[in-house]
């Protein structure tokens, strides 16, 4: 992981310049929000490094960071005090795989046709709200439309609208007719032929194009469809549809712009393709075999699961009408295939790194991801870790983020059980706080 430079340098340099330019205002008006000090009694607190609960500890935030973490409770004269003795607290969850411009229903293949862009960004505003109420504070959204989730980060970063800290991708890229083609299924006059801007390309020239307009763009990540896929009106659900030449220009132009590459595949030979080209994580990964997961741990590619997303369309597929038949077809043989192929993954070592894909899903259900990771074989530990700990590994962020530490950004949450012993607990988040600003108070 070394050799790229990641998105998330760009971003908080973005950070840094926003907290220079309110540090001048601040001459003028001085700001009590942001001079806060504050002491968190934790009745239990869970260290996403090691995966335990600690009892009994003071977490000091100032000024939107965790200063320290102390055993005890003891609160500083100028600290307001957060009592979460009779909860967990854990650090702000991460969600590696949103779609906050989405959220899938039957009117989805209509809205194409009858909504701006400006319903887009109104829905992901609500679509965000609710994800960091339900205890996320960090996503990466991985495909959006009309770059909505570009400006809805800004204006979350800017204190504008409530949300989580986004780490985007803009419009995703695919190859003509593949899975992230915008004008999949459309009467032939209306195809038009979408190119790199619009996130489709054929070639090395056109991926190298892609991604550079990404950056001027502003995106943070670069996503590609590597594969066909479930929702996408076409036909095969799992065919590659990068060639290696193709693969080879986007990794290398997005290392060129400290960009990571996160790739949608459920088919194994455009996944293995990807892997060898160097690419930082596979999504859904459903076809993936024991070769292919070796194949990852030896290049240290991460696998973001998205098993609600399979469960999501095997329960709509059983539905008559919900689905076009060519995509409920997909829909009932991909789904299920999702949680086995995970239990292996983890089974054999494979870094994983959480993420649901909601907008397939609802918003703000992110936390039922935990139930079906638990339900495949994994420990309730290891699937916290990885929507903290694992997760701020995947962003190269882990100094800044998924862990309740010194130094790290007051991101916190907490729940009224112990989720260790039952992981359905973090569906029901009491308690979030993002940049140490409280959005949720506990009752
Ligand atoms: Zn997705």
């Amino acid at each position: 992981m070394t050799t790229t430079a990641k998105a998330g340098h760009f971003r908080l340099y973005r950070v840094r310049l926003a907290g220079a330019l309110l540090g001048m205002l601040a001459v003028f008006a001085v700001s009590p929000a942001l001079a806060e000090e504050l002491a968190i009694y934790a009745g239990k607190l869970f260290d996403s490094e090691s995966g335990e609960l600690l009892e009994d500890r003071t977490i000091h935030v100032a000024d939107g960071r965790i200063e320290s973490v102390q055993k005890g409770f003891a609160r500083r004269d100028r600290e307001q005090l957060v009592d979460l003795r009779d909860y967990t607290v854990l650090p702000g969850l991460m969600d590696m795989h949103t779609h906050l411009a989405y959220e899938y229903g039957p009117r989805t293949y209509m809205e194409t046709f009858t909504w701006n862009d400006a319903d887009y960004t109104l829905r992901a505003v609500d679509t965000a709200r609710r994800t960091l109420e339900a205890g996320f504070t960090t996503v990466r959204d991985l495909g959006d439309h009309g770059n909505v989730t570009i400006s809805l980060r800004n204006a979350i970063d800017s204190g504008t609208v409530p949300g989580p800290r986004i780490f985007t991708a803009g419009k995703s890229i695919a190859t003509t007719g593949g899975h992230a083609d915008p004008t999949n299924g459309y009467r032939h006059d209306l195809m038009g032929r979408p190119g790199p801007a619009e996130g489709v390309i054929n070639g090395p020239i056109d991926a190298r194009e892609a991604v550079r307009q990404r950056y001027k763009d502003g995106a943070d990540v670069i996503k590609i469809t590597a594969t066909g896929g479930v929702l996408s009106v076409a036909k095969s659900g799992q065919n590659p549809q990068f060639m290696a030449d193709e693969l080879e220009a986007i990794v290398a132009t997005a290392k060129d712009y400290g960009y990571t590459v996160a790739v949608h595949a459920h088919g194994k030979e455009g996944m293995d393709r990807a892997i060898r080209a160097g690419v930082d994580s596979i999504e859904h990964g459903t076809y993936m075999d024991g070769e292919t997961m070796e194949l990852m741990k030896r290049n240290g590619t991460w696998y973001v699961p998205t098993l609600v997303a399979g469960e999501w369309v095997t329960q709509k597929a059983a539905l008559d009408g919900f689905f076009p038949e060519m995509v409920r077809a997909k829909a009932a043989t991909i789904g299920p295939q999702i949680q086995k192929t995970f239990a292996e993954a983890y089974r054999r070592g494979v870094k994983i790194a959480f993420g649901t894909d909601s907008g397939v899903s609802r918003h703000g259900d992110n936390a039922r991801e935990f139930n079906l990771m638990v339900a495949a074989g994994m420990t309730p530990a290891d699937a916290l870790r990885s929507a903290t700990w694992n997760a701020a590994d995947l962003l190269d962020m882990q100094d800044e983020l998924g862990s309740v530490s010194a130094g790290r950004r007051a991101d916190i949450i907490a729940v009224a059980g112990n989720p260790l012993e039952d992981i359905s607990e973090m569906r029901r988040v009491r308690f979030v706080m993002k940049d140490g600003e409280v959005i949720v108070a506990a009752d």
